[in-house]
């Protein structure tokens, strides 16, 4: 538990690939030392520039069903070919001690996870259209040319999911986009729920009327 007790929020993040995630979420963690992002397992290859326990803890498929095997996994699901998984664990125990956490994960992930963690406030990113989503995922030029066309084709099936979210945010403006969301984090962390823990005793001395 956090000094004051109270658990972080849990944000659950879905985007077709290409959107502007991770680029966005790491811009919101450089900009809220409150906030932390969970690094998933996956099965795939890792791409030129990505850090092993960075990125991503890069496993093989056998160590990754042993995992399954172990139940260490919140969620896991196969995406584009792959198997990605967050581990249960580490969120747990990060929640525990107060910190906020953002998973960024696909829709099938989100949808274990809102069940699990039903308080959990997700959010779903899109980009400004098609075409700029396909000039994205090749500019980006981490791909071989027929893994983008196959998360293209998926990226229609990952946006028919949007509507399951709480929030939508359009990734035209990178400025403007990471601007909303620092705002969703602020808006959870004034909710009363919140609020009437952290101010309890200014609330009940102004209640009581201390001092007027
Ligand atoms: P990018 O995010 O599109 O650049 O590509 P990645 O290869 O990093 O991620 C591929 C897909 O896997 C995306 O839809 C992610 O949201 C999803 N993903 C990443 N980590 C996890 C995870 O831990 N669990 C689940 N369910 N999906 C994940
Ligand atoms: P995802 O994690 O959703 O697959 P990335 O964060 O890797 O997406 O972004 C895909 C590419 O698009 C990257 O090259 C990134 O620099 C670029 N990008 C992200 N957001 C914007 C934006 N608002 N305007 C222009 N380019 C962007
Ligand atoms: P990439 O391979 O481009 O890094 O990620 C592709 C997709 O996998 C992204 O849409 C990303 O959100 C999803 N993804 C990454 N990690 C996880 C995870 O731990 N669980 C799930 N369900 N999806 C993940």
């Amino acid at each position: 538990m956090s000094q004051t007790g109270e658990q972080g929020t849990l944000y659950v993040i879905s985007a077709p690939s290409g959107a502007g995630k991770t680029s966005l979420v790491g811009e919101m963690i450089r900009a809220d030392a409150r906030l932390g992002v969970s690094v998933s397992h996956t099965t795939r290859p890792m791409r030129p520039g990505e850090q092993d326990g960075v990125n991503y803890h890069f496993i093989s498929r056998e160590e990754f069903e042993a995992m399954i095997g172990r139940d260490e996994f919140l969620e896991h699901a196969d995406v584009f070919g792959n198997y990605y998984g967050t581990s249960q664990v580490w969120v747990e125990q990060t929640l525990a001690r107060g910190r906020d956490v953002i998973l960024e994960i696909d829709w099938q992930g989100a949808t274990q996870v809102r069940r699990l963690m039903p308080h959990c406030v997700s959010v779903f990113i899109v980009p400004p259209s098609a075409a700029v989503l396909r000039e994205r995922l090749v500019g980006r030029g981490t791909d071989a040319p027929e893994v983008v066309e196959r998360r293209l084709r998926e990226a229609a099936e990952e946006c028919r999911h949007a509507l399951e979210f709480d929030y939508l945010v359009v990734n035209d403006d990178f400025a403007e986009a990471l601007s909303q969301l620092l705002s969703i984090v602020t808006c959870q962390r004034l909710r009363m729920d919140r609020q009437e823990v952290r101010h309890a005793g200014l609330l009940s001395s102004l209640m009581d009327g201390d001092g007027a």
